[in-house]
């Protein structure tokens, strides 16, 4: 601007000179004027001359064109003020004259005569009252200033905006410009800044970086070539990194200089190495990872680790672009179409439904696996892609299915009902993993030496008979104790070697696993082919192998237990027999019992001879005696057949015990001792077994006079509560030899007595206190013994009391006196008058017993048959009829029973079953084929007699 101005000035002062030397020069008078005319005219400037009061004395065309004058006079005809915009500056400007004649580049604006504004820069000298000046237009040039102001202070602005550090550099070395992050970016004093020498700034720079010869090369090369671009990076000693770009400075296409940026990359520089790392440990997982990992794009593999390529057996170039069908079987295990379901999977994955199943594959040759997949779908780049692992989970798959064949056999085991149903079992579970069309399960059994053959399936041939062990490939695998796979060839080696030889028909492949457990073989499991489409491999006699252990287990457990089940079948088949016995003994022993008691009761009244009174009354008494044993005998064994029903009733605990007690008081008499009864309460009720009852308080009694010389027995009733819960007590006490406290226990047993062998001092049979024992557990009673050693014993047996309490008397119908009654009968009847009654007895003894009981009593018929009975029957009307079950040949009593029921007058007429047939159960039986009334045989005297003399009077029996 400074030039462009003094350019100005020379232009006026040299225009007056012009002016002049043209005046004074001796041309022709107006030439002269005329010459400055047209050069003034031509002038791309503003010349003037006017008055102080603005009057137009003088201007160059271009003056009144540039205002947009039509002529030159329309201009004169204006005062200059009119062309000023603002008026204040022509007094300014005329001020300024004024004072110093002379003014140079007053500014100020003027208007053209359409009103265009025009910057124009006026300079003058006043002379007289004349201004002569000029007048330059400078609207374009100030508005080219503001824009290089403009543009320079966005640029300045850019400049320190920017988070790059930028320095600007001549062509000489000299720093032209640079911003504040330069001087920031590398530490650099304000002091250097100012020197403004690139020299300086570099020698400062050059300390910080790590390799300043590189940078101080890169300098020195740009400097050789001004037009190069240049990116490098500055690495600093304190781990920092600048990116430095650089461009040469151009003015119209002349370098000039070089634009430096700087930009401090340590942070990506950090960040792309540690995405660089993350990357790397990623494609190592990748690659390493023992999963099959690929990416898909639609249903296309784009990329796949190393593992896939080994999975499927092919080359990147195999697998890339194709569809994961391509490496599956046609269908699937379930039937479906490989194709359509991966499809299927594929798209549901890609809708975002993550996927995770099992799929059949194939590697390129063919060979199937099983795998575990699973889809993810994942979005790169705008790109939807899916991400598939596939796990070969052939391993897992079959150890599974080995596990599960195991199972299969252990459970076929456990549910066999016997061992053909295991042997399929066992064939079914095989044949579910190799081909088993031909198989057998051979087994040895060494006492016998014998080689059997349980199960067996084959195409050709039979089931051979148990032979003993030969040359076969059987007996092969059970000596080695080995598994064997013989194909042709191998067969051939082992006929050769001597080894083995032909036995049935040659198969292609041999597979046999032997049996073992705990260490013994006990057989063998075969496969065999017969066509070369099924050959064995390895991996179906590991297989074989596998399940080999569990199948010899189970065979060996299912053949105990089949021996066990014939074993108990046995035992019961015993049991039964036993009971059988038990029962023929029990109506063989009862039967002559009646004999022997019925006759020795009538002897022991009517003898009259006292030494013969006297034999009579002990063959009784021993009589007697080997009745209470072998009802013993009998009840034991219905305990442990589990035949003893019991019948729980309420029965009144305290009436039941002294009722029973007063059949010993003869024999407490007898030995000269006391029986006391101790009562503390009338009311005690229990649910008990009333007959069993009454049982166990005979053993207990009896024993205690048995044990006792002097003193005597107390039997003790008694009621205890404790914790809401109440108990009856019946407690025998006695002052005898008492119990040795090691014996106490032992008495409990079957057969023991304290005393024992042939110097014991007391008889019996040594059931008394076992069977009591059971008796009272039957009945969820509790049995105690207390006892000193010569001081005496005592029992307690404790049941739980009924709850509802309540009063009862004893049901029991008291036995009356029968010897009254018979006497009553017998004066009160006449022969005649007496009631017709039958006898159906086989056995003579029975029969005379009867009749001289009953002699009085009724008139009696006898029948030895069944046969003989219906006739008499048929013919006769008969009050009432005794009959025996056991007949011996012939109709038994029930048949003769059922008959006689069908006879008119005879459908509920009384018939008494006096039988020896008294196991349990039998009365309710034969009451419930038609008897009336049941009685066992031997009967004591009194009842029988109570009951024929109830029945005939129509009254209820007690027996
Ligand atoms: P048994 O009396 O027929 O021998 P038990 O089973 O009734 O059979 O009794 C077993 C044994 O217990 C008796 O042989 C006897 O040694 C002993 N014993 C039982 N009761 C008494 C008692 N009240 N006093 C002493 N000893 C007894």
């Amino acid at each position: 601007m400074l030039d462009q101005s003094n350019a100005k000035i020379d232009l006026i002062e040299g225009l007056d000179k012009i002016k002049e030397e043209l005046v004074n020069s001796k041309s022709v008078p107006g030439e002269s004027e005329e010459i400055f005319e047209r050069l003034a005219n031509n002038l791309q400037i503003s010349l003037f001359k006017t008055t102080l009061d603005g009057a137009i004395l003088y201007v160059n065309d271009y003056t009144w064109k540039a205002f947009e004058f039509d002529s030159k006079d329309e201009f004169y005809a204006n005062n200059v003020l009119t062309i000023y915009n603002n008026k204040d500056d022509r007094k300014l400007f005329i001020e300024k004259l004024k004072e110093f004649s002379e003014v140079k580049f007053f500014e100020t604006e003027l208007v053209t005569k359409t009103g265009k504004i025009k910057n124009m820069e006026v300079s003058a000298v006043l002379v007289g009252d004349v201004i002569s000046g000029m007048a330059v237009d400078v609207t374009d040039a100030k508005k080219a200033k503001e824009n290089i102001e403009n543009s320079l202070s966005i640029l300045h602005s850019t400049l320190e905006s920017t988070t790059d550090g930028i320095l600007v550099v001549n062509k000489n070395g000299k720093v032209e410009s640079f911003n504040q992050n330069f001087l920031k970016m590398w530490n650099i004093p304000a002091s250097i800044a100012k020197t403004e020498d690139d020299t300086s700034l570099v020698n400062f720079v050059l300390n910080q970086l790590s390799k300043p010869e590189d940078f101080l090369k890169k300098v020195k090369y740009l400097y050789t070539h001004p037009e190069e671009d240049s990116f490098d990076i500055l690495e600093f000693k304190d781990g920092r990194a600048f990116e430095r770009y650089s461009h040469p400075q151009k003015q119209d296409e002349k370098i000039i200089g070089r634009v430096w940026s700087f930009r401090d990359n340590t942070e990506r520089k950090t960040t792309n190495k540690k995405l660089n790392e993350n990357k790397l440990k990623y494609k190592t997982l990748f690659d390493t990872a023992n999963d099959a990992i690929f990416l898909m794009k639609e249903d296309r593999f784009i990329d796949c680790n190393s593992k896939t390529l080994e999975m499927f057996g092919c080359s990147q170039e195999e697998i890339i672009g194709k569809t994961p069908s391509r490496f599956s079987p046609t269908r699937q295990p379930d039937g479906s179409n490989s194709e359509e379901k991966v499809l299927e999977l594929i798209n549901k994955a890609l809708s975002g439904t993550p996927m995770f199943f099992e799929w059949k594959h194939c590697k390129l040759d063919g060979t199937l696996f099983d795998a575990e997949v699973s889809l993810n779908m994942f979005e790169v780049n705008n790109e939807i892609m899916i991400q598939a692992i596939v796990r070969d989970i052939t391993d897992r798959k079959r150890s599974e299915l080995l596990q599960d064949a195991v199972y299969k056999i252990s459970q076929a085991a456990n549910a066999a009902l016997d061992l053909n149903h295991l042997y399929t079992e066992i064939h079914k579970t095989i044949s579910g993993f190799i081909n088993a069309r031909n198989f057998y399960i051979a087994l040895y059994n060494p006492e016998q030496n014998l080689l059997s053959f349980p199960y067996f399936v084959d195409e050709f041939d039979e089931k051979p008979a148990p032979k003993r062990p030969g040359r076969g490939l059987t007996e092969y695998v059970i000596r080695l104790g080995k598994p064997l796979l013989v194909d042709p060839e191998t067969f051939e080696k082992l006929t050769e070697s001597g080894e083995v030889e032909k036995v049935l028909t040659d198969s292609i492949d041999w597979l046999g696993v032997p049996l073992k457990t705990a260490g013994k073989t006990i057989g063998a499991l075969v496969v065999q082919s017969y066509t070369e489409q099924i050959r064995y491999t390895d991996q179906d006699t590991e297989f074989l192998s596998f399940v080999s252990d569990q199948t010899a287990m189970a065979i060996e457990r299912s053949q105990v237990e089949e021996e066990l089940i014939k074993a108990k079948n046995k035992a019961e088949e015993m049991n039964q027999l036993k009971t059988t016995f038990l029962a023929n003994m029990s109506h063989e022993l009862r039967t002559p019992m009646v004999g022997i008691l019925g006759y020795t009761e009538i002897l022991k009244r009517e003898v009259t001879d006292p030494e013969l009174k006297e034999m009579s009354g002990e063959i009784f008494e021993s009589a007697t005696r080997l009745l209470s044993t072998l009802n013993l005998i009998l009840d034991l064994s219905n305990i442990e057949a589990d035949k003893s029903e019991i019948k729980m009733t309420e029965i009144n605990f305290t009436d039941v015990t002294v009722n029973q007690i007063k059949s010993f008081e003869q024999m407490a008499k007898e030995k000269n001792l006391y029986l006391k009864t101790v009562i503390s309460d009338e009311q005690t009720i229990a649910l008990l077994d009333e007959r069993i009852f009454r049982q166990i308080i005979n053993n207990l009694v009896s024993n205690a006079i048995k044990f006792t010389d002097k003193g005597g027995v107390t039997v003790e009733v008694d009621k205890q509560l404790i914790k809401n819960k109440g108990k009856a007590i019946l407690r025998v006490t006695d002052t005898g030899i008492g119990i040795p406290k090691d014996s106490q226990q032992l008495i409990f047993e079957e057969f023991r007595q304290v005393s024992e062998g042939f110097n014991r001092g007391f008889e019996g049979s040594g059931l008394g206190l076992c069977i009591t024992e059971k008796f009272v557990k039957l009945m969820d009673g509790e049995i105690s013994v207390d006892s000193v050693l010569g001081e005496g014993s005592t029992f307690t047996v404790c049941f739980p009391l009924f709850k509802k309490e309540k009063e009862t008397g004893d049901t029991k119908v008291p036995i009356e006196d029968v010897e009254s009654v018979i006497q009553e009968k017998k004066m009160s009847m006449e022969n005649e008058k007496l009631p017709a009654v039958l006898l159906v007895e086989d056995d003579l003894s029975n029969v005379g017993v009867i009749k001289y009981l009953l002699d009085g009593i009724c008139n009696l018929d006898t029948a030895k048959t069944g046969k003989k009975a219906l006739e008499m029957t048929s013919n006769k009307q008969y009050k009432a009829i005794l009959m025996d079950i056991d007949l011996g040949e012939g109709m038994s009593g029930i048949e003769t029973t059922k008959e006689i029921r069908k006879l008119k007058g005879y459908e509920n007429l009384p018939i008494i079953a006096v039988t020896a047939l008294a196991m349990k159960g039998q009365r309710e039986l034969f009451l419930a084929e038609g008897c009336s009334h049941y009685i066992s045989k031997p009967f004591d005297t009194k009842i029988f007699l109570s009951l024929v003399q109830k029945v005939l009077s129509n009254g209820k029996p007690s027996d």
